[in-house]
């Protein structure tokens, strides 16, 4: 059993945390807090050890504590640091100090860990490291498409236009409210440079725009290819992707809300979408260019992920081994049309 805990309960900590207890060769020992807050009663609810720093402890008073970061820390086999942008690098040292391994966020920069991670792409490297950054969302989504692209047909130069949410249902600071923004106003935005930390070979240019929606990124991708696939063909090369899932026509699957709807009614965890869906209507082809659609849905897509990075730091199984394991645990696979009748040999 690999250990793990996990530091920062919010966001990205608390669907980690229970995609981790899910799996049948870790143990979650506990996740720890500063706050002692409605999310804290749900992590006791859920049954896992609730730990908090040091100097937060007395916030505690009321709240019965399993222990400290620090015994936490101590007492695993990887910590997955899903703190806000920028505390994870202050944390680091401290992971050090104990030994433990550790998987870091795409809030992070690069420099926070030996490697960034993407399962499909860099899960062999991760083997070899202490340390993991697990890439942001955007990231993610863009790596999962480019490396099959790149091994299967070359990627002469990459563009992806990201139409990003403002902000996470619960972030009522964030916006815009009323507006589409050019974020940032110069190219390119950070997401470019930041698929080059997992597939360093592919030239790929990004522009991010924010708009009002809290429920998924959407990205228009273009792709010049140094040989020319049939559209099908390229459609197919996605799909076999283990977390990219083709969104057929006939699914009446018409934008974002109808695939977190799609998950919800599959009774997904928050309506969490792990895969990358890609319209096969936009998946088009012209003169080597190829051109999709790509959904993100940003507050789950890495979650996959971090349980693959803790495999690939702390236990034994190979890659495929690991995804497969994390995907079966979780149900990944949103399955979109109902399965065609199989007609038996001789039947009318
Ligand atoms: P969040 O604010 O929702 O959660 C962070 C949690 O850490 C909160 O529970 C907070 O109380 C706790 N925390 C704050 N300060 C702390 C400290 N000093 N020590 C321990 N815990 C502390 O943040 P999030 O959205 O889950 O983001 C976490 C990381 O994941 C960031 O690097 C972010 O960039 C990355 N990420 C976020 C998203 C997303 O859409 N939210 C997607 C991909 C990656």
């Amino acid at each position: 059993m690999i250990r793990v805990g996990v530091n920062g309960y919010g966001t990205i900590g608390k669907r980690v945390a229970d995609a981790v207890a899910l799996q049948p060769d870790m143990e979650l020992v506990g996740v720890a807090k500063t706050s002692p807050n409605a999310e804290a009663a749900a992590a006791r609810q859920r049954g896992y050890g609730l730990y908090a720093p040091a100097d937060y402890a007395d916030r505690f008073e009321r709240v019965p504590l399993d222990g400290t970061l620090e015994d936490l820390v101590e007492s695993v086999d990887a910590v997955v640091d899903t703190t806000p942008s920028g505390i994870g690098a202050q944390n680091r040292p401290f992971y050090e100090e104990h030994d433990t391994p550790a998987v870091f966020q795409g809030g992070e920069g690069a420099d926070v860990a030996e490697m960034s991670f993407v399962a499909s792409e860099t899960y062999e490297e991760a083997q070899n490291s202490e340390t993991a950054r697990v890439v942001s969302c955007n990231t993610t989504g863009l790596s999962r498409v480019l490396g099959p692209l790149d091994r299967e047909y070359g990627v002469e130069r990459a563009r992806a236009t990201l139409v990003r949410r403002g902000g996470d249902a619960t972030q009522p600071n964030r916006g815009p409210i009323n507006d589409s923004m050019p974020d940032p106003p110069a190219v390119p935005s950070h997401h470019g440079p930041d698929v080059q930390e997992v597939l360093p070979e592919v030239d790929v240019d990004t522009m991010a725009v924010k708009v009002p929606t809290t429920l998924m990124h959407l990205h228009a991708v273009n792709v010049s290819l140094e040989s020319e696939p049939a559209a099908e063909a390229a459609a197919a090369l996605l799909d076999e992707h283990p977390r990219v899932e083709l969104v057929p026509g006939e699914a009446g699957v018409e934008g974002c809300a109808h695939l977190r709807e799609a998950a919800d009614d599959r009774g997904r965890p928050r309506g969490d979408v792990w895969e990358n869906c890609i319209w096969d209507e936009s998946v088009t082809v012209r003169d080597a260019d190829l051109y999709f659609f790509l959904a993100i849905h940003q507050e789950s897509d890495v979650v996959p992920e971090n349980v693959d990075a803790i495999r690939a730091l702390a236990g034994d199984a190979d890659a495929a081994e690991s995804v497969a394991r994390t995907n079966e645990a979780l149900g990944v696979g949103l399955d979109l049309l109902p399965e065609e009748r199989q007609v038996e040999a001789g039947a009318d």
